[in-house]
């Protein structure tokens, strides 16, 4: 065997892929040739990075990691043998990936853990709404008739709800579903504005719920937005309840969605 047929062998000795009598031939050639021996120690290093990057990365990434490992394996059955060195690049590229991820989750835990001063009813709406998302929005009554939505939820939840007038084409009720705020019955009323989920959650809790949210006044009435996970929050008092509007949207367009409705006695 000569140094090229080497090369060309070179990937394929180190994922045992050659029969015997090649993978012979190519383990003489590099027990009597210092370079491509070399060769094949670099390759098997980048290779070990790389295996090693991938175990020891969090596991809140695997999207990376299953993509870089889908490349590697469309890379190995495609057929075609990639030149040495864009290989080796490839490869190299792949750890820096693996790498940069880490980072990137390092971050995103200490993003998360600046958020910490969100108030626990914060915390409580917008982890129910992300599990409303994920479930594929189940709705238990769906109707877009405003009165019969409040029927439904007063029969449901023993909560008067007054839902917003609804403006818009771009806005429609789609119904409503039962849930439970800190073991308290709440009720959850869905809205999609501008093809976007929209929750209107009534919840009867402490007043100091809201004195970590920002307040600010729109046309003379008062709000309470936060934004937390992705997520706006806007809320607003009416008689013993606290409605607060939960979606992907920003504020100003839950607020404006809101104008003319809420009724707050603060
Ligand atoms: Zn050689």
């Amino acid at each position: 065997m000569i140094c090229s047929e080497a090369r060309e062998y070179l990937f394929a000795f180190l994922d045992n892929e050659l029969d015997a009598s090649l993978s012979m031939d190519f383990q003489h050639h590099i027990d009597h040739c210092a370079v491509c021996a070399r060769e094949v120690e670099i390759e098997r290093v980048i290779r070990e990075q790389l295996v090693c990057a991938l175990k020891t990365q969090d596991s809140e990434i695997p999207f990376n990691k299953h993509a870089i490992k889908q490349i590697i394996r469309q890379n190995k059955t495609s057929g075609v043998q990639p030149r040495l060195v864009s290989r080796r690049t490839f490869l190299a590229a792949c750890v820096a990936v693996v790498v940069a991820a880490g980072i990137t989750s390092y971050f995103a835990i200490q993003y998360l853990n600046s958020t910490r001063d969100h108030s626990k009813f914060i915390d409580l709406v917008v982890t129910d709404f992300k599990h409303f998302l994920r479930e594929d929005q189940p709705i238990h009554f769906a109707s877009s008739n405003a009165n019969a939505v409040s029927d439904w939820l007063m029969q449901q939840t023993n909560i008067e709800v007054i839902l917003p007038s609804v403006k818009g084409k771009h806005c429609k009720l789609i119904g409503a579903r039962r849930c439970k705020i800190e073991g308290q019955a709440a009720a959850f009323v869905v809205y999609e504005m501008q093809g976007t989920p929209v929750s209107l959650l009534a919840v009867t809790v402490r007043n100091d719920a809201l004195k970590q949210m920002n307040q600010i006044e729109y046309n003379g009435r008062i709000h309470w937005v936060d934004h937390f996970k992705d997520i706006s929050v806007v809320a607003y008092r009416r008689n013993n309840l606290i409605y607060a509007m939960v979606s992907k949207l920003n504020k100003d367009e839950l607020i404006h969605f809101l104008s003319g409705t809420a009724d707050e006695s603060n």
